[in-house]
């Protein structure tokens, strides 16, 4: 028998759901996750096969004989909430509500997405868009349990979501606001200028984080080194402490008991065997002190 994986922890990685989504389950056990975060279709396809009950029936058995859970969906990349062209907008609405339904079929509890990108219309076009899509997505899938979450930005090209101040004004702007959530993607934030880095700047950053968007919505961390400096606003992930945020920036989050319980994603490059996840999560786990 395999020894259960260390739950004190909420550590993991984005799995493949090559095969079927209970293969990121299989997956994400044979190396010790116990959170994991997965697509729930291909990720660069409007469409996706619809779940059979057995998909789901297997998924589900998998997933309660695992040491993982949370489990986080990230959304396709195609889905912009605030696209000005018509079509691609009511397209990203359709495709949202259909991870929302997939997510909810599975039991999945948070599902994350980019905010969007104004291109070019401005962020409060882009904010206000955003909201608009949410608020009529949410009406279509009323009393679902998946969580609507936001992930920061690194701010590259129109993207909103670099400045926490953008998260806020969605969730303001949202009726039903006990469906929303929030990720912090370590990469993104660095990227956006957000220090994460010296004792002082992470706690100053968190600090913000709190004053402006509230700590009780943050739900996941994507944990990924970034490849450019701060304020960079240049999307580029890294592995853990070989980047620009550095086993120094790692540690005080691995350290920090108000995130203990918060799921940790990596979502940095790797092979289908997998061993930069299991590389980048001991290191992770390397930096905690006991
Ligand atoms: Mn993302
Ligand atoms: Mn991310
Ligand atoms: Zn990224």
């Amino acid at each position: 028998m395999k020894k259960p994986a260390d739950r004190s922890i909420l550590l993991g990685a984005h799995m493949s759901i090559a095969g079927g989504v209970h293969c990121a389950v299989e997956r994400a056990e044979s190396i010790g996750c116990t959170t994991m975060q997965m697509f729930v279709k291909n990720n660069n396809q409007w469409h996706g096969k619809k779940f059979t009950a057995e998909d789901i029936s297997t998924y589900k058995k998998l997933l309660r004989e695992s040491s993982i859970g949370p489990v986080v969906v990230h959304d396709t990349y195609l889905i912009n909430l605030c696209a000005v062209n018509k079509e691609i907008l009511q397209k990203s609405r359709d495709a949202l509500k259909d991870e929302l339904d997939r997510c909810e079929m599975l039991g999945v509890e948070y599902l994350n997405f980019h905010p969007g990108s104004h291109m070019g219309a401005g962020e409060r076009d882009g904010i206000e868009r955003i909201a608009e899509s949410l608020n009529l997505i949410h009406a279509l899938t009323a009393g679902y349990r998946v969580k609507s979450v936001i992930e920061t930005t690194a701010g590259q090209g129109t993207a909103i979501g670099y400045r926490f101040e953008h998260l806020r004004q969605i969730i303001d702007l949202v009726e039903q606001r006990e469906r929303m959530a929030v990720c912090v993607d370590t990469c993104h934030i660095l990227a956006a200028g957000y220090d994460i880095v010296t004792e002082t700047g992470y706690e100053q950053t968190f600090r913000e984080f709190d004053s402006v968007i509230g700590l009780h919505h943050l739900v996941a961390f994507h944990v990924n080194d970034a490849k450019r400096e701060r304020g960079s606003r240049v999307d580029r992930h890294e592995h853990i402490g070989k980047g620009t945020i550095g086993k120094a920036g790692f540690r005080l989050l691995m350290n920090d008991e108000r995130f203990r319980v918060i799921p940790k994603i990596l979502e940095t490059p790797k092979g289908p065997e997998m061993k930069e996840d299991i590389k980048n999560m001991r290191v992770l786990k390397s930096l905690m002190e006991k």
